[in-house]
């Protein structure tokens, strides 16, 4: 493992080497998504260029390749996320086809009038809607967990909201408005003691700091590859091995089929039977290099490195006469998202694109969460390994020059 900069990491990141609206780029929307190292563009342009083939089928040499391909981008998840095997991880297209599938599959089988979903009011919308959809289904309800003031989930209310008709718990392990960590180790033990299951959204934790699902105790786990300086339209679900076997098609197609008849069709064993059709060959093929370039760092320098800049950046922003962040508890990722007194948040990212700063604007999918400070919108930068306190520099100078055109 090689130590820890961000110019190394820059070096590798060739759109952070454009400029915009003629300034050098200074991505700080890595929280919408992030930039791909040449090590992943290289991987999608390699497969395209020489390996391309459909898998699991055709005895010929490239479709053998093309499925130890995808089968070692199984195991590299599976590493990642601490999942004792490959066969506990389903193949989508990210988060929240992650969610929705374990709804439709999982939920439908398990859940019936008079069950309760946990949701934190903090949660993304991709983890609230497919829980509204399949509450409605199934006449379950969704109980939203309030937030403190702070925006950390309040732990009191989450304990005295568990009953023995709570089924699930669906949790983000960071927050893509606030950056708040919630405490997910204690949330999924005391969930457990009622036998409701936790499902763990770890869109925005994955690029941030390790992760253990066993170490978590989670039933479910889901992310996205994008968010992980890999290609889009690829993600993965990790299920504990006891539930996923009990889990039924969500989708039916090819290479999901043990045999297929009119009278009788059987289904192939996990993971298989959860990936219906030709899966995004690709996308796993620079997910697999993605991986491989973030864990090539020495990742608790990564963190550290992270939580200084991220240190920096609420010292050098709450200095900004007029400026406000959301949520202060500790326990973070280095998400800034704030309101500045008379300007709009569009408007403030409009500013800022003008000097090639990329931030978002808006309600961030997580409206609830926004309507707990009484909020529509707010700006939201997102930093990521790559961005540097130079960058953070710029960000705050912008922002007061925006202050001082009035
Ligand atoms: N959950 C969280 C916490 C997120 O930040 C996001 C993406 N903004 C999602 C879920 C949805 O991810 P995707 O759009 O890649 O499915």
């Amino acid at each position: 493992q090689a130590a820890f900069s961000p110019e190394m990491a820059r070096r590798d990141v060739p759109a952070l080497h454009r400029t915009v609206n003629g300034h050098p780029l200074v991505w700080l929307d890595n929280g919408a998504t992030t930039h791909k190292p040449r090590q992943v563009i290289e991987a999608l342009t390699g497969f395209y260029g020489t390996a391309n083939s459909n898998i699991h089928r055709g005895a010929h040499t490239m479709a053998r390749e093309a499925t130890e391909a995808y089968e070692a981008g199984r195991e590299a998840v599976a590493r990642f996320l601490g999942a004792p095997s490959p066969d506990e991880i389903v193949f989508v297209r990210g988060t929240t086809e992650a969610v929705n599938l374990v709804a439709q599959s999982w939920g439908r089988g398990n859940l019936g009038p008079g069950d309760d979903i946990l949701v934190p009011v903090l949660e993304h919308h991709s983890n609230i809607v497919p829980w509204q959809l399949l509450a409605k289904e199934t006449r379950a309800r969704v109980v939203p967990v309030p937030l403190r003031p702070d925006g950390q989930i309040d732990l009191d209310a989450y304990a005295g909201l568990l009953s023995m008709r709570t089924r699930l718990v669906a949790v983000g392990q960071a927050s893509n408005v606030l950056g708040t960590v919630p405490p997910v180790r204690e949330m999924t033990a005391l969930a457990h003691r009622y036998g409701a299951k936790v499902l763990v959204d770890g869109a925005q934790a994955v690029a941030h700091f390790p992760v253990d699902v066993q170490e978590l105790d989670a039933d479910f786990y889901v992310f996205s590859g994008h968010k992980l300086f890999a290609p889009t339209g690829i993600g993965a679900l990790y299920a504990k091995p006891e539930i996923l076997r009990e889990m039924a098609p969500w989708q039916g197609g090819g290479n999901m089929i043990e045999s297929v008849d009119f009278t009788r069709t059987t289904y192939a064993p996990v993971p298989h039977r959860l990936e219906a059709g030709t899966g995004h060959i690709a996308g796993v093929v620079g997910l697999l290099a993605a991986l491989n370039w973030l864990t090539s760092f020495d990742r608790d320098a990564v963190a550290a490195y992270e939580t200084s800049l991220l240190d920096h950046a609420r010292r050098a922003l709450t200095a900004l006469p007029g400026l406000e962040l959301l949520g202060s508890a500790p326990d973070r990722i280095a998400v800034l998202t704030f309101t500045l007194a008379g300007h709009d948040p569009a408007a403030i990212a409009d500013w800022l694109d003008r000097d090639g700063i990329a931030i978002r604007a808006g309600h961030h999918c997580a409206q609830p969460a926004l309507a707990h400070y009484g909020l529509k919108s707010a700006a939201r930068a997102s930093l990521a390994l790559y961005n540097t306190a130079e960058e953070v520099d710029q960000l705050v100078a912008s922002l007061s020059r925006l202050q001082q055109s009035g």
